[in-house]
Order: structure tokens, then sequence, then C-alpha cells
């Protein structure tokens, strides 16, 4: 059972491209709109594909702050305008691994905070600060999507990416965002169908 507010507790939904993180994240929120309590939402500015918080799955939005992922103490700035009571971290995985610290304070001062993230990189690799947020949370909701690869249909716990249509080689950025010109796309992958390409 869900717990709708509690100070100090970190919450955390993580899976790979495809599972649903966002719309349970926006599902979260959206319940906790009819509250009494006071939310608020950041995102990296790294992907500025959309400003809001948005699902695949439906079609609803969450506004939410954009900060530049090298900052996650910006926070504090917003924190300082108003009084919160719960906080939302959207796309954690781009934030630096101080986002860790960041949280900490902000469990210790009493918020609530809800984070959304992938939990490997398309290396296979742990990502960011996920696995420490992980770590430290009261509530995990860990998700996992259907394999993409015609026919397989297993579990996917993976994000593949994808240049023209094949396997990214494991030194190439870690992160790209999936843009309008389609030549690098993301697909859910299970563990037999992820392909990381050695470098040569
Ligand atoms: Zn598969």
């Amino acid at each position: 059972m869900t717990i709708v507010y509690k100070p100090g507790c970190l919450e955390v939904i993580f899976g790979p491209m495809k599972s649903g993180k966002s719309a349970i994240f926006i599902r979260r929120f959206k319940e906790l709109e009819y509250s009494d309590y006071k939310l608020i939402i950041f995102k990296p500015a790294v992907n500025t594909r959309e400003l809001g918080v948005s699902s695949r799955a439906f079609d609803v939005k969450l506004e939410a702050i954009v900060i530049d992922e090298k900052n996650p103490e910006l926070i504090f700035e917003y924190l300082k305008k108003k009084q919160y009571n719960i906080v939302g971290i959207d796309e954690a995985h781009f934030f630096d691994n101080h986002l860790v610290d960041v949280i900490d304070i902000l469990l210790k001062e009493g918020y609530h905070v809800i984070v959304s993230g992938l939990m490997l990189s398309f290396r296979g690799e742990p990502f960011g600060p996920m696995p420490w947020l992980v770590g430290r949370a009261d509530e995990v909701t860990s998700l996992t999507a259907i394999c993409d690869v015609d026919g397989c249909n297993h579990r996917a716990t993976r994000s593949q990416r994808l240049i023209n249509g094949e396997p990214a080689p494991y030194n190439s950025p870690l992160v790209v965002i999936e843009d309008q010109s389609k030549i690098e796309t993301y697909e859910a992958r299970c563990v037999i169908h992820h392909i990381v390409l050695k470098n040569q």
C-alpha cells in the first residue's frame, strides 16, 4: 500500500524504457492533487523534448520545473520560495550523482520525495544516482516492459539503444535523446536480446 504522504519518506519508481514509469509517476501526483499537500516536480534540462512530465500510456501531463542536471542543489532555491510537502524528480538518472546528497537533505528536512528513472543505461550499467537512491528508498516500484524483439515476449529489464537500427557501441555517449530524425532510437529488451557492441 502506497503511503500518501510521510515526512522523510523516499519512493523510487524505476524500470527500462517503455515500462510505464511516467504513467505511474503521473498517476501518483494526479492522486496527490486531490489532497491538501503542496507538490513540486523537477526534471533535468537534458531532455527538452517535453517541458512537463508526459507518458506514452495516456494523454495527461504534469507541470515540472526544468533545472540543470549538473546542479541539483538548484532544487533548494525553489523550495525556499514556498512551503511544499512533496518533491517529485523525474528522469533522475540524468542528474549528477550528488542528487543523492540533495535528496538526503530533503528527507532530513521532512520532505516526502518521489523519484522516477532508469536503473540501467543503454550499456546495462547502473545509471547515475539511481542505484544509490534505490538503496535509500522506503518504497520501491520496480517495473519491467515486454521485449520489443518480434516473437520474444519475455520481460524486458534493459534499454537497447539503436543507431540506424543497429545496436550502439559501448563507448557511444552515455546520454543521447531520441529525436525527430529517429537515427538513434530505443527499445525495451530482455537480457538475451540486449546487445552492446564491444568497441574494436
Ligand atoms: Zn527478448
